[in-house]
């Protein structure tokens, strides 16, 4: 808990210690007072639609509580948060008894590679043996640094040459996969975005050679987002939901950013869950999503 607190810095400071000025000095519950809170929570990328579903709350229980003294109100929008975010921790969906394959979309930049290098690092120290199928055939540099990762973590790594096909490259992953008797297959994908057909097309293959190999499989595709991007990631995550099968969400870099506020209009505007949250570049930094966490570091 205390990473992830750490890691919540700015989104603290940028969310509640904007509320924290705004509910001090013996400041009364107004109109005034209510658009400014709604302006801090906007300005913390929590998103319009959300915010406004925040606000009808905080009012009506305020009303209904007779609440004249803005600092009473802290508590009650915990309540609030703690509501919206469910208290539901999302584990990643795993093949109990042979190998699980997992997916990873997202387009370039956001951290697709690294964080399947943290993950190969946690499932190895579970004693798991994993494989890596480097998929991102297309932005350059992409291969070789899944090698790095691959080395830094200690797992193999499946590829062909830059600008090959990356389903024949999943289709080589799992095949070695099956021959090397591996609990896990990690696959990048490349994250190019010209248009959603095109994003599409390469997806739909990929998804079709998995299937093919394994028909119960991909165990989870993961949409990974750069929290640093707000209110552009809750838009990425609409294209992908459309395009895709995604069954989870990895939010990255919370560490530097104010934005984190996203992550509440993502749990209120998306059906799928956050599993996993990234809070720095080192291998280890990499931490499973729990919401009521989340709540209690931006109230901590
Ligand atoms: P990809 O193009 O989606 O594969 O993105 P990369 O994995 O190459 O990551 C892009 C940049 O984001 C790299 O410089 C990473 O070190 C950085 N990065 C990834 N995850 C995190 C994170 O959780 N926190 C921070 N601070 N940086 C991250």
């Amino acid at each position: 808990f205390s990473k992830f607190k750490e890691g919540l810095t700015k989104t603290r400071d940028a969310l509640m210690g904007k509320v924290e000025s705004l509910i001090s000095f013996g400041r009364k519950i107004d109109e005034e007072f209510y658009e400014e809170l709604e302006e801090a929570l906007i300005m913390a990328d929590v998103g319009v639609n959300t915010v406004m579903g925040i606000m009808d709350d905080l009012r009506s229980a305020a009303k209904k509580q007779k609440l004249t003294e803005a600092e009473e109100l802290k508590p009650v929008l915990k309540q609030i948060l703690v509501e919206l975010m469910g208290e539901d921790k999302a584990e990643l969906s795993t093949n109990r008894d042979g190998l699980t394959v997992i997916l990873f979309v997202g387009v370039n930049g956001v951290g697709k590679t690294t964080t399947i290098g943290k993950l190969a690092n946690q499932f190895k120290a579970e004693g798991k043996k994993v494989i890596l199928a480097a998929g991102d055939t297309f932005r350059a540099g992409a291969i070789e640094q899944l090698e790095v990762w691959g080395q830094r973590a200690g797992v193999d790594v499946i590829k062909q040459g830059a600008g090959s096909d990356p389903a024949a490259v999943i289709f080589d992953g799992i095949q070695a996969a099956k021959a090397r008797k591996a609990d896990v297959l990690l696959c990048d994908t490349a994250g190019r975005l010209q248009n959603k057909a095109n994003l599409m097309d390469e997806l739909n293959k990929i998804y079709r050679v998995i299937r093919r190999e394994m028909p119960e499989a991909p165990h989870e595709t993961l949409l990974v987002l750069d929290a640093t991007t707000g209110q552009n990631a809750l838009s990425q995550a609409k294209l992908f939901g459309e395009a895709t099968g995604v069954t989870g969400l990895v939010l990255t870099k919370l560490d530097g950013t104010a934005k984190g506020g996203i992550v509440i209009a993502i749990r209120k505007e998306l059906e799928v869950p956050v599993k996993m949250v990234g809070l720095g570049e080192k291998i280890d930094d990499l931490q499973p999503f729990d919401p009521k966490d989340f709540v209690d570091a931006l109230f901590a």
